[in-house]
């Protein structure tokens, strides 16, 4: 006859209060969950799929109504599912110190691939970045979905796991509600606080300090900049393709390339989220940062004063404001002149002193913005910081401050650029720790 614990009747009669109906630990003398996966999101999936494959029973818990609901804004509606050259440099951790490429080069692009193709993804390439070829998020969330339920992964979703803990023979976990389950080994995958309409809060954060592992000090990157500067609002909405720096205590920390979107308190666009990693740091270091806009970057300062010369000469009779028609977009020409201090723009062009026109070159060559930080977690698509990556083994993502405990995805002190960085590392993680936790004495 199977004898159960004393713990199992708690077990049974706290879920049967909560739900109305309980949760087996054991079934035919096994345990049923050998593995729990707290978190429905990119790295939780993945993981459940992996360890499902290799045999273990395993029981995915959602705080939301439904799985991955993350992964259906990702890449606007179009899923950045990787990116072809995952480079370290594109990778950022606290730990100045620790290699975090492990689980990259252990199941990088090309397994990825093959995993999302065997799923029925076919892979569209744009530059570096992979989407999927259906170009709908939806798809993505879809095969995994499809392929978790043929699995039989039991997935529990609006449970929201508040408590974990350790208990002689196996992980208590339990639910807001106060519902437990348990499990031989457990999974967080819990994601960071970005967004945290779509599940993510940060609990996975308290779980694991509970548990002894420390958490470094995160903040909200890939997110629009807020800066103070009168400009943002007065070419709100406008787009401009510029050379982008952003300088911290005054020294340039990171240049990048692309669409640049003015709003009205700020700046967005692919180049400002790819530099808000280091605004968002300055912010919590209280350091003083600033952006710097090349709006040509493909020509030097004195050509560009020579291109003024030329279109002065070209049409003396123009105003000042008139003079850069056809050479900026229309938004941009008075807050331009007016950050370069020039008055009476009215005036034609070649009343214009050479210092004047040194100084509007001087602002088309560095626009000028103060950055006093980002619009915050609400907004930003990844959370940097978390818990220290020092205190997981990569080779398996187990935890080395707990007994079957494994961390994956962004919950951990590692993002990544924008570029599908972010997923890879989710599905990276979540790859080898669905490996971990069946390797040994699951039943298959
Ligand atoms: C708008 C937006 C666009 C993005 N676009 C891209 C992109 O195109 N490419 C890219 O690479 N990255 C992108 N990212 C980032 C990427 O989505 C994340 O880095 C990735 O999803 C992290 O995976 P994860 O499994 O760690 O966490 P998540 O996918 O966030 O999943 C965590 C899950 O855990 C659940 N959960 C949290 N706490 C609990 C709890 N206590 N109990 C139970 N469940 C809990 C949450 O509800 C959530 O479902 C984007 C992010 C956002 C917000």
């Amino acid at each position: 006859m199977q004898v159960y614990s004393k713990e199992y009747y708690k077990i049974m009669l706290v879920n049967k209060a909560a739900y109305g109906q309980s949760y087996s630990l054991y079934e035919g003398g096994y345990r049923v969950k050998e593995v729990v996966i707290i978190g429905g999101g990119a790295s939780g999936l993945v993981a459940a799929i992996v360890a499902a494959r290799r045999g273990a029973k395993v029981c995915l818990l959602e705080r939301l109504s439904r799985v991955g609901k993350k992964i259906l804004v990702t890449g606007n509606g179009r899923c950045n599912i990787t990116n072809t050259q995952l480079k370290a440099n594109c990778y950022h951790t606290s730990s100045e110190v620790y290699p975090i490429m492990g689980p990259i080069e252990r199941f990088g692009y090309e397994e990825t691939k093959t995993f999302f193709e065997e799923l029925g993804i076919a892979f569209l390439v744009e530059g570096q970045k992979v989407y999927p070829c259906s170009e709908q998020a939806t798809s993505v969330l879809d095969v995994l979905r499809m392929e978790a339920e043929r699995l039989q992964v039991e997935i529990l979703t609006d449970v929201k796991v508040t408590d974990l803990f350790y208990k002689k023979d196996g992980w208590q976990i339990v639910g807001e509600q106060g519902q437990t389950y348990a499990s031989k080994k457990v999974i967080v995958a819990t994601g960071g606080m970005a967004n945290a309409s779509l599940g993510c809060d940060g609990t996975g954060y308290n779980l694991l300090k509970r548990l002894g592992h420390q958490i470094t000090p995160t903040f909200p990157i890939l997110v629009h900049m807020l800066s103070s500067s009168p400009y943002c609002k007065m070419m709100m909405g406008t787009k401009v393709k510029a050379d982008v720096k952003i300088e911290v205590e005054g020294k340039v920390m990171r240049e990048d390339y692309g669409e640049v979107l003015f709003t009205e308190d700020g700046l967005s666009g692919p180049p400002i989220f790819q530099l808000s990693r280091i605004a968002s740091r300055a912010k919590l270091e209280k350091q003083s940062a600033k952006v710097v806009i090349d709006l040509f970057k493909d020509i030097s300062y004195d050509e560009m004063i020579s291109l003024l010369y030329e279109r002065i000469a070209r049409h003396p009779e123009r105003s000042i404001e008139e003079l850069f028609i056809g050479l900026l977009h229309k938004r941009i020409i008075v807050p331009v002149l007016k950050a370069a201090t020039i008055v009476q723009i009215g005036r034609p062009c070649e009343n214009l002193e050479y210092d004047e026109i040194a100084r509007i070159a001087t602002t088309l060559k560095g626009f000028t913005f103060p950055v006093e930080g980002t619009r915050g977690y609400k907004y930003a698509q990844v959370t940097a910081g978390g818990v220290k990556i020092d205190e997981v083994d990569l080779s398996t993502m187990g935890s080395l401050k707990a007994k079957d405990l494994y961390i994956t995805g962004e919950v951990l002190d590692v993002d990544g650029d924008c570029g599908g960085y972010n997923l890879q590392w989710a599905w990276s993680t979540g790859f080898i720790a669905g490996e971990s936790v069946s390797r040994n004495g699951v039943k298959a």
